[in-house]
């Protein structure tokens, strides 16, 4: 991951497709788009998705939650006693803000990472995605940079490019982003005169680099962008998924009004009801609802009340330290199972989330490796796709959420053979 920021004074609106293209039959409206969709491609993840899901291969390559370990049962009492109770309002439209009790017991959940914050101040949105998007919406504008970890989530990478952001890197190390290499980038950045919009950081189990952002690092971070007038986007989904000690404290509390903060209910609880929230500084917070409602009119009642009920009356704070020890044994899994099989390689030990980042041996590339991996029944994402340039090629981001211990370690049995029969090419 030290690898020097790149940047280029150019935005990033690479235009792949001229505007003057002439349709072609497989797309007649091909000169219609709008520039912003230039940059727009196919997540590596997705086109990945119809192999990986095969049986027979081991997928370490999605980021999917597991959720076998939730009370369906129960959740489906639930849900039904909702509708039958209170149908008619959770079917029904809501407030663009979202529900005001429901932004309340978001409140307490960020309360166990000792995040204080007002309920007039949170959004909720449709996963943490859409806060990506509306966030990226509302401040920047074509050429405009966005920093971000070299990696960087991928999904964000998407948002970045779509509104043609220019994305700079700064390089993190076994403790997250390095203040010194941040300090530098933007100072450079602003000898060039460039307009620095956001600060993109995942401080807790990051995806896909596996680090934490270190105690001592996380307020020289926001003294730095502070210092430098640069809004930070911290994006935490993971953090209350960690297996070894208290959370560290959020970014956000070392500096409400410089930081707008994103949580989920994707990996505590389930995906699949798309709830997520923002936390931003009042004024922020209203532009943002103005974007959702333009977007979205407002979040699904269903999901919000169907979360709140299960937050009222289940034991929400038990099934979080379930999925925790359930993750805790399949980073194990991984981490011995590389330690074993891939000593060649060198890897992140995760203290919590869901991924480690691996780097192959030198002159090895993972997306060249990928076809071959996956005729070895072996799926991952290659480390390029974390990248808004072009770096990556020598990493991997192995997943251990999802494939059981034993699937993991069959996994990484499988990909070593890849790995050594490239290596004797
Ligand atoms: N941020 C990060 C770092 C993620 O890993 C993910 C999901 N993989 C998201 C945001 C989006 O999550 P959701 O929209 O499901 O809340």
């Amino acid at each position: 991951m030290n690898v020097s920021p790149q940047h280029s004074p150019e935005p990033a609106a690479a235009a792949d497709i001229p505007a003057s293209a002439p349709g072609t039959r497989l797309d007649p409206w091909l000169s219609h788009y709008a520039e912003r969709t230039y940059g727009m491609k196919a997540s590596e993840i997705r086109a990945l998705f119809a192999v990986a899901n095969r049986p027979e291969v081991v997928s370490l390559a999605g980021g999917m939650p597991f959720l076998a370990g939730l009370p369906l049962e129960t959740i489906s009492e639930v849900t039904a006693k909702l509708l039958s109770e209170r149908g008619a309002v959770a079917l029904q439209y809501g407030s663009g803000q979202g529900e005001e009790s429901f932004r309340e017991q978001i409140l307490e959940v960020m309360r166990e990472e000792h995040i204080r914050a007002h309920a007039d101040d949170v959004i909720v949105t449709t996963g943490s995605q859409q806060a990506l998007d509306l966030v990226t919406r509302i401040f920047v504008d074509p050429g405009d940079v966005v920093v971000a970890e070299a990696p960087s989530y991928v999904g964000a990478l998407g948002v970045f490019r779509s509104y043609q952001a220019d994305v700079v890197h700064v390089p993190m190390d076994a403790n997250g982003l390095v203040p010194e290499a941040l300090e530098h980038t933007l100072s450079e950045l602003a000898a060039e005169g460039r307009t620095v919009k956001l600060l993109y950081t995942v401080p807790n189990f990051h995806n896909p680099g596996g680090v934490t952002l270190s105690a001592e690092r996380r307020p020289q971070i926001v003294e730095i962008a502070q210092r430098y007038g640069v809004l930070i986007l911290e994006d935490n989904p993971y953090g209350l998924l960690g297996f070894d000690s208290d959370p560290l404290p959020a970014l956000h509390t070392y500096d409400p009004d410089g930081v707008i903060y994103l949580g989920s209910f994707s990996k505590t609880f389930a995906p699949g009801y798309r709830v997520g929230w923002a936390v931003a500084p009042h004024a922020v917070r209203e532009r943002l609802v103005l974007a959702a409602e333009s977007a979205i009119l407002c979040p699904s009642m269903m999901s919000q009340m169907s979360i709140s009920t299960y937050l009222a009356t289940c034991d929400w704070r038990g099934q979080v330290k379930e999925f925790r020890e359930v993750y805790r044994e399949r980073r194990d899994a991984m981490v011995s199972a590389l330690a074993e099989y891939l000593p060649m390689a060198s890897w992140t030990n995760p203290a919590g989330g869901f991924y480690t980042w691996v780097r192959l041996p030198e002159g090895l590339d993972a997306q060249d490796m990928l076809p071959r991996a996956v005729t070895e029944l072996v799926a991952y994402v290659p480390g390029t796709a974390f990248y808004a340039d072009d770096q990556g090629k020598q990493f991997m981001r192995l997943s251990y959420c999802y494939p059981t211990a034993e699937r993991i370690r069959e996994g990484v049995r499988r990909l070593a053979g890849v790995v050594t029969s490239e290596l004797e090419l």
